[in-house]
């Protein structure tokens, strides 16, 4: 607290990232990152990029990585628009097209960001509560609405929601954005990308954080109707006409590039998420279905907030929510690669085998 506040800063609940930490030598399966590293490809661009030229100011627009995200999904460039991270993606999605009269609904467990968005631009919200099984119900979303956002697959449960579920949701909501953001769904889900063209009022983000392993470089984008694309770069010009430097927008064009490679990392986590998931049942945990780089999981006879803890003392770090009370019994892992995932196995295994 200080005098020097402002009002907004007084006000404000900002959001917590999962730990950074320091100490090298950890298996660190905490906030989602890919455990293979970016490609060659993109290694080289950005050692390309690390030049004389960098005394200059990149392209304000991102003209080149636009056009390339662009073709990639099929869309036109006027219906791309990249910003740095899709953290700042979505805030100008919540400043520039979900502030209206009404409030805007989102899951009551999804990403944590949300809530800290309508907080910073004063957008009032409803939390819709999953089901008993942590899935989406469109038909709780089929109220009048200042506009609708949720993460497909959501975050933390990893539980998708099927594109015909999202065609319903939207054709019963044409007056107001659908925002879905797709962190994830290069993991095991249907991306809604293919009903832009069709429905001018949705917007789809991603981010090259997950799935392209660049979480270090931050650059996230949107594609959706050009008017939807405009509103974002008003914001954009009235706030940062830089978001995105040389290597961030060199890093990204070879990485939305290199198709091969994207997809072998994704397979490959895949692969090991289904393992991930067997051996956890076998220990007898529960988890839930997952179509995400992540597994959402807890065991009967234990809390989600002490087998992290017994975990963190094998030098072993997952994520615990405390809140909402739904998940607090749960852990989130991220799955890292096959030798991560064996460690982390073993040592919930040993911690399970100790005397309670
Ligand atoms: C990780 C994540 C993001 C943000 O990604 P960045 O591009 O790294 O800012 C957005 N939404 C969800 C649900 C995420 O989990």
């Amino acid at each position: 607290m200080s005098r020097f506040w402002s009002q907004v800063v007084h006000g404000l609940s900002p959001y917590v990232p999962g730990e950074q930490p320091k100490l090298g030598n950890l298996v660190k399966l905490n906030t989602n990152e890919n455990p293979y590293g970016p490609g060659l490809r993109v290694l080289e661009a950005l050692r390309a990029e690390a030049a004389d030229s960098l005394r200059l100011y990149p392209d304000p627009n991102s003209e080149r990585l636009r056009q390339v995200i662009a073709e990639y999904h099929g869309v036109e460039r006027a219906n791309v628009f990249v910003g740095n991270g899709s953290d700042e993606v979505l805030a100008h999605a919540f400043h520039a097209l979900l502030k209206h009269d009404l409030p805007i609904l989102f899951p009551d467990i999804t990403y944590s960001f949300y809530p800290v968005y309508c907080g910073l631009y004063g957008i009032e919200y409803k939390e819709v509560a999953l089901t008993d099984g942590f899935e989406i119900r469109v038909d709780d979303y089929l109220r009048p609405n200042g506009g609708i956002v949720f993460p497909n697959p959501n975050a933390p449960t990893g539980r998708a929601l099927a594109l015909n579920e999202i065609e319903r949701l939207l054709l019963s909501n044409p007056d107001s954005v659908v925002v879905v953001d797709e962190a994830y769904v290069d993991f095991g889900a249907e991306s809604a990308v293919g009903l832009v063209k069709r429905y001018p009022q949705l917007l789809v983000t991603h981010t090259l954080s997950k799935s392209r392993s660049l979480a270090g470089l931050r650059v996230g984008y949107a594609v959706g109707n050009a008017e939807l694309i405009e509103a974002l770069d008003r914001v954009k010009d009235s706030f940062n006409s830089y978001p995105l430097g040389r290597l961030a927008q060199a890093g990204a064009t070879a990485a939305m590039q290199d198709r091969a490679y994207f997809e072998s990392s994704c397979r490959k986590v895949i692969s090991t998420r289904e393992k991930l998931v067997a051996d956890l049942q076998t220990l007898g945990f529960e988890v839930l279905p997952s179509a995400a780089n992540f597994v959402l999981t807890r065991h009967p006879q234990y809390d989600g907030k002490e087998l992290t803890a017994k975990l963190r003392e094998r030098s072993i770090i997952v994520r615990h929510f405390r809140k909402p009370e739904r998940i607090a019994p749960f852990m989130r892992i991220t799955i890292g690669t096959d030798v991560q995932c064996a460690a982390l196995v073993g040592a919930l295994a040993d911690i399970l085998r100790q005397p309670v």
